[in-house]
């Protein structure tokens, strides 16, 4: 299955996760629209967002198709359906990074008609964004020439970075998710067992006595966690 994972923390930790068909990824001539190559690759696919605070009791999630032909037209899709807030996405990536730009109308004011104006004229200039000067040029120099005629203001951003969350615990948890006669089983097999975590490729080993360690005290009767 191919699968596509992007995790965001508060504090702009970022880890993600692709995997894809490197074969039919390979077969699109280099010429081809980037709409095309989107819908071919992604096919009918789902976009699932994930709202989690720590305390896991907030937590929200919505699930839309995979429409038009951007991975941005999808999350404007999912704006539209899951918030009911008109929202326009525009997405740009090469090999050494990410940019994207979102803008979303929020509800009435006391002055609907000065917000639906100002909202047209917001949407004009999402339109007009050719998507790899996100990547390129300065963030004042694009919204002064987007938004032409509006006090824009640029708040002190935050950097972003990569940074996994995996650690032994978890793990652990997941081997002991999966049960100890499966794991006895692997270590049959294989002498150790070794779990590569997907989103930093770190690989975590268990020897014989860890497994027993890790199945002692649970008599494999743990209950299922979820991966995140
Ligand atoms: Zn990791």
């Amino acid at each position: 299955m191919n699968l596509l994972v992007a995790q965001c923390t508060d504090e702009y930790r970022v880890r993600a996760v692709a995997r894809f068909d490197e074969q039919a990824l390979a077969s699109i001539p280099v010429q081809t629209p980037a709409a095309e190559i989107f819908r071919k690759l992604i096919g009918a696919g789902r976009i699932t967002v994930t709202v989690e605070a720590e305390e896991q009791s907030a937590r929200y999630q919505g699930v839309v198709p995979l429409t038009g032909s951007s991975l941005a037209q999808s999350l404007e899709a999912y704006f539209a359906s899951s918030e009911q807030l008109p929202t326009r996405v525009v997405l740009a990536a090469d090999a050494q990074g990410a940019a994207g730009m979102l803008v979303q109308k929020l509800p009435e004011t006391e002055v609907p008609e000065a917000g639906g104006e100002a909202w047209r004229e917001a949407e004009w200039g999402m339109d007009r964004i050719v998507p790899r000067v996100l990547l390129d040029g300065s963030l004042e120099s694009n919204l002064a020439s987007l938004f032409m005629g509006h006090d824009v203001r640029v708040f002190e951003g935050s950097p972003v970075g990569f940074k996994c969350r995996c650690n032994p615990g978890r793990v652990a948890g997941v081997l002991r998710a999966l049960g100890s006669e499966e794991v006895r089983e692997l270590l049959r097999e294989r002498g150790s067992v070794t779990v590569t975590c997907e989103f930093c490729r770190r690989p975590y080993s268990f020897d014989s006595v860890d497994i027993e360690t890790l199945f002692a005290d649970t008599q494999g009767s743990a209950a299922p966690i979820a991966i995140h």
